[in-house]
């Protein structure tokens, strides 16, 4: 085995499929310094890409990876019709693809390539480069989400891990204060989606604390423990998901305690009808539905 820096090191980074599986697994964004970091310990860094599809990130992702040196690739999404439904077609690990295959046949200085995938297409590239041009391969991918053959083809890992908390106090700040942001106004739509939140909470007006991760790492945390509630409505023109302060969450009636505010009488969405009830309400005053009751589990 080769030691570290005896040749130059080339970063492939599937973005598509760290950033999403980083927030499923981790409830965070990734750290971009982070992947640097990680092919920076096995020699000099000559090739450095990541591919996604831009337009389906926040634009602070772009950002990072530019301060970091990292090439963005941007593959834009396909959309098709088939069967009278829209599909979307990804070319964004074709194009990796060829680029590890072009580095190998033009650069022959790259002697490490380090593949930031969990995905097991990947596999028959990896074992082409090690066995015809005798390259050394290490997969990095977030755990839980990584194909075992994968790992095995390339025969060495070094994984991207957490590093930092869930919710740290500095997280908590943030989403304090777009927790109140949404309770003390309603946009001109009338309504909450997830891109309004966004664009208020970086908007620095709005007094949100934090860089654009800690903003998309907060909306995300609050997504996913039920401080928001999403629903689909159809307005005159199209239909939209709907994203609303959950007052029913103890965190956020905290968070409306803390800041002084009423709290809202009839904070339970009915998922049948949309009607909102009182929080102890059973059956829905719109619809007669029985109410879904969220069980949270208590902070410890
Ligand atoms: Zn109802």
């Amino acid at each position: 085995m080769q030691g570290a820096g005896t040749g130059e090191v080339g970063l492939f980074i599937d973005l598509e499929n760290i950033r999403y599986s980083f927030l499923n697994v981790y409830q965070i964004e990734p750290n971009v310094a982070q992947f640097i970091e990680k092919a920076r310990k096995h020699g000099r860094v000559s090739v450095a890409m990541a591919y996604a599809d831009f337009s389906e990130h926040p634009q602070w992702v772009r950002r990072a990876l530019d301060v970091a040196g990292i090439a963005a690739r941007d593959i834009p999404v396909r959309r098709f019709v088939r069967d009278g439904h829209e599909r979307l077609k990804s070319s964004a690990d074709l194009h990796m693809l060829m680029d590890i295959m072009e580095t190998a046949l033009d650069r022959p200085q790259v002697s490490t390539y380090v593949l930031m995938t969990g995905d097991s297409d990947y596999i028959r590239v990896i074992t082409w480069i090690k066995n015809r041009f005798e390259k050394r391969v290490i997969v990095c991918g977030v755990p839980g989400t990584i194909s075992a053959d994968l790992v095995a083809a390339a025969g060495e890992a070094d994984h991207l891990a957490a590093d930092h908390g869930v919710a740290t106090d500095a997280l908590l700040g943030t989403i304090e204060a777009v927790a109140i942001m949404m309770k003390r106004a309603t946009p001109p739509t009338g309504f909450w989606t997830i891109k309004l939140i966004d664009q208020w909470a970086r908007d620095s007006r709005n007094g949100v604390p934090g860089n654009d991760p800690d903003k998309s790492n907060a909306i995300s945390y609050m997504i996913k423990n039920g401080l928001m509630r999403r629903y689909k409505t159809v307005t005159d023109v199209r239909e939209v998901t709907i994203s609303e302060l959950d007052e029913t969450h103890p965190m956020v009636r905290q968070f409306v305690a803390n800041a002084g505010l009423e709290l809202d009488p009839a904070p339970l969405r009915c998922l049948v009808c949309a009607a909102r009830n009182a929080i102890d309400v059973v059956i829905c005053v719109g619809c007669g539905a029985v109410l879904e009751i969220r069980l949270i589990a208590e902070e410890t």
